[in-house]
């Protein structure tokens, strides 16, 4: 049974499929019964025309970008601004990441390689679900770990229709990483702490790397990277960014 609204006309003038008949489906990502049909396809195009001019690069993300139907992970009343590059409220004062933003730094996450994708990751910050979407569709394998039982709860029902198997959801704080999937190709963070902690050093295997917002003396916020190479851990501070703050303990 579908209880989801219907889809506003400015994306949906296609009518939802009949049962039965199979929905137009990208590879990989099984349509979603009931959510909109081509014209969605088309927005997303559009934002993924936007994020090349942008200056991402790599095919798999934007492959994966224009794949995953980010107005399922928004509320009603915001689904008109879903393919907009903005930041969108998902409850309990949190935001959605703005595109531009979940491309920048799943592209920093794969590196140069030219694997077809990267093993197993670990995402701190489930929020709404969308970007363990994306990642869904770069990496073998996504743990994603949120502290607000609210938003885990909200993922688990934005993402159970897209029936991901390589996504697994987890309630907990994300400043202890998830040990028990161990060692990372990657670690993401959708939140910005004082410190990368340890645990996620810790946790990430040789040759990964870790993508996290971080405040640097000032206050401000910037994209940090740190890979583990033979020789350590060398860390690049890149750009400035604007990230809800990375809390510890659960809620
Ligand atoms: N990737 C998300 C963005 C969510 S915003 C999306 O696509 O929607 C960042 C999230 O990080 C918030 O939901 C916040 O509750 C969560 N968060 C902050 N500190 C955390 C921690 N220590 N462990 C797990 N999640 C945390």
């Amino acid at each position: 049974m579908n209880r989801r609204p219907s889809f506003p006309a400015r994306l949906d003038s296609t009518p939802a499929p009949a049962a039965g008949r199979a929905p137009a489906a990208p590879a990989k990502l099984p349509a979603v019964p009931g959510g909109v049909g081509l014209d969605s396809q088309v927005v997303r195009a559009r934002m993924v025309q936007r994020l090349a001019a942008q200056g991402i690069r790599d095919q798999r993300v934007l492959a994966a970008m224009g794949v995953v139907q980010r107005h399922r992970f928004v509320d009603t009343a915001l689904v008109n601004q879903a393919y907009e590059d903005t930041s969108l409220p998902i409850g309990l004062a949190q935001t959605i990441s703005k595109p531009s933003v979940v491309a920048r730094m799943i592209e920093l996450l794969l590196g140069d390689a030219n694997a077809p994708r990267l093993g197993r990751v670990l995402e701190i910050g489930t929020g709404c679900g969308y970007q363990a979407a994306v990642l869904s569709q770069v990496a073998a394998e996504v743990y994603s770990i949120e502290r607000l039982r609210g938003l885990h709860d909200k993922a688990r029902d934005n993402l159970r229709p897209f029936r991901l198997p390589n996504v697994h959801l987890l309630f907990g704080d994300g400043m202890a990483g998830y040990a028990r999937g161990a060692p990372y190709a990657g670690i993401i963070a959708a939140a910005g702490g004082e410190a990368v902690p340890r645990a996620w050093c810790e946790q990430l295997g040789l040759g990964g790397r870790i993508v996290a917002p971080t405040v640097m003396a000032g206050g401000q916020q910037a994209l940090v990277v740190i890979e583990k190479t033979s020789a350590g851990l060398q860390q690049s501070v890149l750009e400035a960014v604007n990230f809800v703050p990375l809390k510890s303990g659960i809620a």
